[in-house]
């Protein structure tokens, strides 16, 4: 089968819709791969743009204050490449700032009308609850994360709420550690509980997935038992804010949130889940909702299958499905596979790999790492301010996001890459994954498109 096409995009994480969504608006009539899931739908959900800086432990106030000290501290971080903009720009931290944060309002606005509509902006790090009762920072949290104002709400009454054979959530563990850290910080609330709640949504009490009770709330005849049951629980603690797993709903998590808001008239919402979470299921969904509804042309289980690149131009990709060969014609191709668990980037023995056009790896030093055994590049304390420098590595791209060879030209003109593909920054430490798959993807994708249409970069 053929295909022809203004915009190719490889990946369909946040990187890959982000761009294929823009593009899409821009006028480019776009096609998008993807050979299966990403890290996208394996993550929180809670979208991270700057949460710490490189090696630092102190929470960023906002990312507004991390993307301006990233972009002054390390020029080859995404968020700095985004502020190039052209050769004179002297404001880089400036135009990065105001490329990520258009971003992040477009996101919002795109994200509105579904289940994963999102609260927050660059202006103020957000504190998400995690189901072990740590908090992280964050700049956008989906609606139903949102715990609220309690941090400053003196008289708040926290009750982490588990539900009987969903393990994800140990709510006497998360309850201890919630209030140990606000003991020590002595920010309120200072009155924390925990109880949960007896459903047996199927008839027993063991092995319940967060997922299986999302689908089971998502129908309406399940939800006034389960707001009965929450509310008699609320009412016995005196809760003001009650903490439950991820479970609102794949689709109605909105409306059920209002509906046990109003009926407990406590703050009720999602704490931040491990993956697969139900939130990062909603997230993927909605940007790939959105994409279709922009007119874009989505094929899922397609592998862009390895080729080189012969000229200073890619014109042709090969998708392979278990069933079928795609002929892909492009005028210009986004290339945001991810890094080790989308398949963007492979690590052997021999090195690490660019796993489709076989393009130039570097180190988080930006350093050649296509001979570099990845052992190497991992640290002996696994959870470390320093991260590993294999979190770090990938692909060095141009001002424009093209990726370059090892004299620092352009591979091929009319290829962009975006996300966690990229190299020169570590999500896992600085907290900042969704953030620059959402940015650089965003502007990779109008730079895809203005290529393609006759625009040029
Ligand atoms: C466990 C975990 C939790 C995380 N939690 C958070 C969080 O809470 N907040 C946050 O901000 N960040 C978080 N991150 C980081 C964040 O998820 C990633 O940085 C981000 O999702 C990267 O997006 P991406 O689009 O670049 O790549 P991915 O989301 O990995 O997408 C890559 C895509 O490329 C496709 N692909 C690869 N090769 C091919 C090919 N040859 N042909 C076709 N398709 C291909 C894959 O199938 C996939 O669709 C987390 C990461 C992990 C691993």
């Amino acid at each position: 089968m053929d295909l022809d096409t203004d915009v190719l995009v490889i990946g369909g994480g946040m990187a890959g819709l982000a761009a294929g969504i823009r593009s899409q608006e821009r006028g480019a009539n776009t096609t998008l791969i993807r050979k299966g899931q990403s890290a996208t739908s394996y993550s929180s959900g809670a979208i991270d743009v700057s949460g710490y800086l490189p090696g630092g432990s102190q929470q960023l106030l906002s990312a507004r204050e991390g993307i301006e000290a990233i972009t002054s501290l390390y020029p080859l971080h995404p968020y700095s490449i985004l502020g190039f903009g052209s050769a004179d720009n002297d404001d880089v931290p400036g135009l990065a700032i105001e490329r990520v944060g258009q971003a992040v309002e477009w996101l919002t606005k795109h994200l509105k009308s579904t289940p994963a509509q999102l609260y927050g902006g660059i202006d103020s790090n957000l504190e998400g609850i995690t189901l072990v009762g740590t908090k992280k920072p964050t700049a956008l949290l989906q609606q139903t994360i949102w715990p609220g104002e309690f941090a400053v709400d003196d008289e708040g009454v926290m009750l982490f709420l588990g539900i009987k054979g969903v393990s994800d959530l140990n709510p006497k563990i998360a309850s201890k550690t919630f209030l140990d850290n606000q003991a020590r910080t002595g920010e309120p609330p200072h009155k924390v509980g925990n109880a949960s709640l007896d459903i047996a949504p199927f008839g027993h009490g063991y092995n319940l997935s967060t997922t299986n009770i999302a689908r089971w709330l998502d129908r309406e005849e399940n939800l006034v038992t389960f707001i009965e049951q929450v509310k008699k629980k609320a009412e016995q603690f005196g809760a003001t804010y009650v903490a439950l797993p991820p479970i609102l709903g794949l689709e109605e998590n909105l409306k059920n949130q209002k509906a046990l808001q109003e009926a407990t008239g406590a703050s009720v919402f999602e704490l931040l889940a491990f993956p697969p979470s139900v939130p990062s299921f909603r997230l993927q969904r909605g940007l790939e909702r959105v994409f279709i509804e922009k007119g874009g042309h989505l094929l899922i289980g397609h592998e862009a299958e390895p080729c080189g690149i012969e000229s200073s131009k890619i014109t042709e990709v090969l998708a392979r499905s278990p069933r079928r060969k795609v002929e892909i014609t492009t005028r210009s191709v986004v290339l945001a596979s991810g890094k080790y668990i989308g398949g963007g980037l492979a690590a052997t023995v021999e090195g690490l790999r660019e796993t489709v056009f076989g393009l130039m790896t570097v180190t988080d030093e930006f350093r050649e790492s296509g001979k570099t055994r990845p052992q190497r590049l991992t640290n002996v304390v696994s959870l470390s301010p320093e991260s590993h420098s294999l979190f770090g590595c990938g692909l060095s791209v141009d001002q424009f996001l093209r990726p370059v060879n090892p004299d620092g030209d352009a591979t091929a003109e009319n290829l962009f890459a975006a996300g966690s593909i990229l190299a020169g920054y570590s999500y896992a430490m600085e907290k900042c994954g969704l953030g620059v798959a959402l940015a650089t993807g965003h502007y990779a994708g109008e730079t895809a498109a203005a290529n393609a249409t006759g625009g040029g970069v």
